[in-house]
């Protein structure tokens, strides 16, 4: 029997709704995903202005496209549009990724078990308690996948307030800390076994100066940490200035350090399964955001 050509056959197609969004590695990981798999499917970018996301959301429910990522700035801006948003992104406050079931276009966050799973790639365990320094989108994400696997949580934040409105928000028992509270926040990093960096501070864009991201690591008392894993959700640069200071301080050398470019490819790969419907090729996927 003569097969179809590949052009007649039903074509997935999918993309990245953000503004600016040219930059993103996303298309990348998820073609080269689609051809590893021979998957007839598409995986663009979609430049959506902030005032044209209700529309942008219409248009991909009237096209039939199979699903979408979302990214800055409309994260947290898309949720009231969505015909359904599961639990986790709905704590979180934030989808990354619609899938169509039947005709509802349902929102998730793929950024929480992405990070679970750049941790479980890394061996590291989920016992004990979770020290997250920064309140923001990151945070959040990070403390409703680490409440999930049963750790106990503190946040650590430069405004307080900001981490307890967190912890609300995500609907967690935590502790919180200030990050300018230096007696409690040493306490804090002595009763940790998991620290996760997930402030900006840490983010060196290429040829800008690391000076404040280098004061802002020398003001952490990393030497009180008795944990075993370190995350700097920042990747770029892939070795911050606190994951540099881990691997040169005595007795911290045997920490495990992951960098943040797992959770962003393994925010990837739950999107690919969840978008296609098919296991994602994850060193295939790893590749490619890696490769410019
Ligand atoms: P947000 O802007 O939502 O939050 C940033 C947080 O960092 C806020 O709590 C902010 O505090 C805090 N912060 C910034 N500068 C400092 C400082 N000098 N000292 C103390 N706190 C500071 O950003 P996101 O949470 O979305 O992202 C945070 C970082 O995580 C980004 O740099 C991004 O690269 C990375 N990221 C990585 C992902 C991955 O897949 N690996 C996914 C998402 C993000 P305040 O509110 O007081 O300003």
């Amino acid at each position: 029997m003569r097969r179809s050509p590949w052009y007649a056959e039903a074509m997935k197609v999918a993309g990245i709704v953000g503004w600016p969004v040219d930059h993103s590695r996303s298309p990348a990981m998820h073609n080269a995903a689609l051809r590893a798999l021979g998957i007839p499917g598409f995986y663009g970018l979609f430049p959506v202005k902030p005032g044209s996301l209700q529309a942008a959301v219409a248009g991909l429910r009237a096209l039939g496209i199979a699903g979408a990522n979302v990214t800055l700035p409309h994260k947290e801006a898309v949720l009231p549009f969505l015909d359904e948003v599961d639990d986790a992104a709905r704590r979180i406050g934030a989808v990354n990724t619609i899938v169509r079931r039947g005709e509802a276009l349902v929102g998730l966050n793929t950024d929480a078990p992405g990070l679970i799973r750049s941790l479980e790639d890394e061996g590291v365990a989920f016992q004990g308690r979770a020290l997250i320094l920064g309140a923001g989108g990151a945070a959040r994400a990070a403390v409703v996948g680490l409440g999930n696997q049963g750790m106990q949580i503190t946040v650590a934040a430069r405004r307080k307030p900001a981490a307890r409105s967190l912890l609300e928000q995500t609907e967690t028992e935590g502790n919180v800390v200030a990050l300018g509270d230096a007696l409690a926040l040493r306490d804090a990093f002595s009763k940790a076994s998991l620290l996760v960096q997930a402030t900006s501070a840490t983010l060196v864009a290429e040829g800008e100066d690391p000076t404040s991201a280098e004061a802002f690591v020398r003001a952490l008392p990393i030497e009180a940490f008795a944990g075993h894993a370190l995350v700097d959700l920042v990747y770029q640069p892939r070795q911050t200035a606190l994951m540099k200071a881990f691997a040169n301080e005595p007795g911290l050398m045997n920490v495990v350090r992951v960098d943040g470019l797992g959770m962003l490819l393994h925010q990837g790969t739950l999107a690919f399964e969840a978008i296609f419907g098919a296991p994602a090729p994850v060193e295939v996927m790893r590749r490619a955001l890696l490769c410019p």
